[in-house]
């Protein structure tokens, strides 16, 4: 459910609550010309009982509450006949504040004016409080969009930037291997580094189109995984490598099937993250555990190793774009700090956690917990 649905369905539930009422509906505001209300929310009246929008002109009752910020209207007989358990009063107050009106709060309730002004007190309290709720649910959509755009935006420049880069490591390397004739050694230098630099352009967008399709929402769907395909792999992916450098990579196997709500793909990046850093950040001669077990309703992958270790310093930092411990740069260990970003934000999206241990010099342990799946039986 959206952050502004369930605003609004708490708000209708309190001001029910708050003054007794049979029916409520919140109306909101549309200031472009010509002015209008719409139905945003409705609970206690059939579908359709009124039409969604209205000009504003139509509703003097939603006007003269915009302005006044209250306004109560009764009948001796049951208005809004038929559409909800016998109505004879209509309250309605303004929501938010006068120079920034938001919409109305309807109340409907069967009994006759006048009604109690404690009942009064209490919606109004409801109505102020159910204000700031959806104001700050219409400003988390907006940033979301924004949020949307902005990842819209790095997957189609990061996309486009593949293929010329792609082509120049080929044409950089042939020029290196020597296809477009002798070099001189001054000139294979210069080439191998900019070689070197393809390489790291490559890495960089790749991490940005991970990141892009980490953030991307309503992706692939989540439905149940079990993990130790996705952790089995990235092992098998990466020891050859690790091997040859003089890592090696255990993994401590357990044989249950261990399930969680994720995708196969997000998992696989995850992984590949975790166990490529520690087969990265560890000296030849170091070691890389990765494990996998679950306990009770928890589910716990870690990737320990006997590497550089993180700086106590840099640990509060680990997980924005583009971090890199000062102890990987000094290294000259190649990497773009993005690789943390995108397994945090694939780990809060299935709903777990990842925490760091670390001492420089020793080595690094990565926990993340996910919640179980359970099976039907
Ligand atoms: P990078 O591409 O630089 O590896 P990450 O986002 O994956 O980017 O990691 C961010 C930083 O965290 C790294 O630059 C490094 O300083 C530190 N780091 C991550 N994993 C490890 C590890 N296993 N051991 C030591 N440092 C690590």
């Amino acid at each position: 459910m959206t952050a502004m649905r369930e605003a609004l369905d708490s708000l209708l539930i309190a001001a029910m609550a708050a003054a007794d009422g049979d029916a409520a509906q919140v109306w909101l505001l549309d200031t472009n010309p010509p002015e209008s209300l719409t139905l945003a929310a409705s609970r206690g009246l059939a579908d359709g009982a009124l039409p969604p929008s209205v000009p504003l002109a139509e509703r003097p009752l939603d006007r003269q509450a915009i302005a006044a910020g209250f306004a109560a209207a009764a009948t001796g007989t049951p208005i809004l006949d038929g559409l909800a358990p016998d109505i004879r009063t209509t309250l309605c107050l303004r929501l938010g504040s006068s120079d920034r009106p938001l919409g109305t709060l309807h109340l409907y309730t069967s009994r006759s004016l006048p009604i109690d002004p404690a009942d009064f007190g209490r919606l109004r309290a409801v109505a102020d409080l159910g204000a700031i709720a959806l104001e700050a649910a219409r400003q988390a959509a907006e940033l979301e969009q924004v949020e949307a755009r902005q990842t819209q935006f790095i997957h189609v420049t990061t996309h486009e930037l593949r293929s010329p880069i792609a082509v120049s490591q080929t044409l950089v390397r042939n020029v290196v291997k020597g296809y477009a004739g002798p070099m001189t050694e001054k000139q294979q230098f210069v080439f191998s580094r900019i070689s070197a630099q393809l390489d790291m352009l490559e890495m960089l967008v790749n991490d940005l189109l991970d990141l892009a399709a980490s953030r991307a929402r309503g992706a692939a769907s989540e439905g149940p995984v079990a993990l130790n395909g996705p952790v089995g792999r990235a092992v098998l992916l990466l020891q050859p490598r690790a091997e040859e450098k003089g890592v090696a990579i255990e993994y401590r196997a357990c044989r249950d099937e261990i399930v969680v709500k994720a995708t196969e793909e997000g998992l696989d990046r995850i992984l590949i993250n975790l166990v490529g850093n520690a087969a990265k950040y560890t000296p030849p001669g170091g070691r890389a555990i990765v494990g996998l077990c679950q306990t009770g309703d928890e589910v716990f992958v870690t990737v320990a190793d006997t590497g550089i270790g993180i700086p106590a310093e840099a640990l509060p930092h680990l997980f924005e774009e583009f971090y890199r411990a000062p102890n990987a740069r000094s290294a000259n260990i190649t990497g773009t700090g993005l690789g943390l970003a995108i397994v945090k934000e694939l780990v809060e999206r299935y709903h777990g956690t990842i925490s760091v241990e670390s001492a420089v010099g020793q080595g690094t342990t990565f926990t993340v917990i996910f919640p179980a799946y359970h099976l039907e039986p």
